[in-house]
């Protein structure tokens, strides 16, 4: 509750890093409280990252791995001046946001409240975000960071903890030092439900289709004029209305999706963004997007097209396969910890996907948040909890699973 009150929005129109000076804010209270708790290299970058060791208290010779969480709060929604509001023992009725009454959390919109009756959940008071994304995360990094300090009988290899900043604006893993990070595996806690587990996010990509057209006064363009405004007009209507798009998909499905659309009656493009969870189903994807305007080309022969692919980021499973223990120990971690195991795909991207491609295999851990990015944001205790003792039961695992140096 007190990390959710410094405001630490990003900023997806700043070229600075980090995007808003104040996320250093939050970062500098971190590396104040790690240091207080021993942590002796906790330390703050220019870019405001954090990074922070726990050593080794065992003899086994462990991977080091390493937590991270983001500092920054989404810039969809204000994260300025948070009040959070504690309710201690929810009854169950509809929640009344103290700074905007028409901002109601009930049962009905929001199902997973219903296991929450009996304890505490937390929201904010009507007029901004919570930040539980991912705020969550970075508390519970930090009872797990406190737990361990406090609890030398608790047997772990080293455990490297990171902050980042401008996650929301997809630039949190732009500045990190993989050398001084230096960790064999890690865990993102930015997660939602309690025992959810995700292993898999999208593979992207970004398609470009450029409309060449033919210029002409339009008081002589009778027979030559060929109006790339209206190519491109073509294309976005002879897309499919009821699959292929993000608006007709879920679960497994991929999609392209126009993001963007720009141009002279001479030249036009159309930005489009491509997915799906496996590399054969993003070539599809695209191939198919290519011949639904190579098809309407085809009625305009003295037009041209030019279609360009560049990648964004690729499925983090590719990666994680190849580890396969990076799961199974958290699937462990999971079942000491009492807690079913749902795995789960994420359709989007994340830190984990970007830093299982940077050579560190990276899942996603549950934090509890939930209606994350509005108003009605709000987190239960108990998945809080129960997120840190995932990651104090999963360290033992790592430890339990390596040898003797
Ligand atoms: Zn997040």
């Amino acid at each position: 509750m007190r990390y959710v009150q410094v405001d630490t929005q990003s900023d997806p129109k700043s070229i600075a890093s980090p995007s808003t000076e104040k996320q250093k804010n939050l970062s500098n209270i971190l590396v104040e409280e790690l240091l207080a708790m021993g942590i002796s290299d906790a330390h703050a970058d220019e870019f405001g990252y954090v990074y922070a060791t726990i050593p080794s208290n065992t003899d086994k010779k462990v991977p080091v791995i390493c937590f991270c969480s983001h500092v920054d709060t989404a810039p969809d929604c204000s994260g300025t001046g948070v009040k959070p509001v504690l309710h201690e023992k929810y009854d169950g009725k509809d929640i009344v946001l103290p700074d905007d009454t028409t901002q109601v959390l009930s049962v009905q919109e929001f199902v997973y409240l219903k296991e929450h009756i009996g304890d505490s959940i937390i929201t904010a008071s009507g007029t901004t975000l919570l930040g539980a994304d991912d705020k969550a995360g970075v508390a519970e990094i930090m009872d797990m960071a406190n737990f361990l300090m406090t609890h030398p009988e608790v047997k772990h290899g080293t455990i490297r903890i990171l902050f980042t900043p401008d996650e929301e604006i997809g630039k949190g893993t732009e500045k990190i030092d993989m050398n001084k990070l230096a960790a064999a595996f890690g865990y993102t806690l930015d997660g939602g439900e309690l025992g959810d587990l995700e292993d898999e996010t999208f593979s992207a990509d970004a398609a470009t289709i450029t409309v060449h057209g033919v210029i002409a006064h339009p008081g002589y363009a009778k027979g030559h004029l060929v109006n790339a405004l209206k190519i491109a007009g073509e294309i976005l209507a002879a897309l499919p209305k009821k699959e292929f798009s993000p608006e007709t998909t879920k679960k497994r499905k991929g999609f392209v999706h126009p993001v963007r659309v720009e141009g002279l009656a001479e030249k036009a493009t159309i930005e489009f963004i491509v997915r799906h969870f496996s590399r054969e189903g993003l070539q599809a994807n695209a191939k198919r997007l290519q011949k639904i305007a190579e098809k309407v080309l085809h009625k305009h022969p003295k037009a041209k097209m030019e279609f360009a692919v560049t990648e964004q980021y690729r499925n983090m499973k590719e990666v994680l396969d190849k580890h396969p223990f990076v799961v199974e120990y958290a699937k462990e971690a999971y079942k000491r910890s009492n807690l079913k195991v749902h795995r789960k795909s994420i359709r989007g991207g994340t830190d984990g996907s970007r830093l299982s491609f940077m050579g560190l295999p990276c899942p996603n851990l549950f934090t509890g948040m939930q209606s994350i990015h509005s108003k009605k944001e709000w987190i239960g205790v108990r998945d809080m909890k129960k997120a840190v003792e995932v990651m104090v039961n999963l360290v033992q695992v790592w430890e339990n699973h390596s040898l003797i140096k």
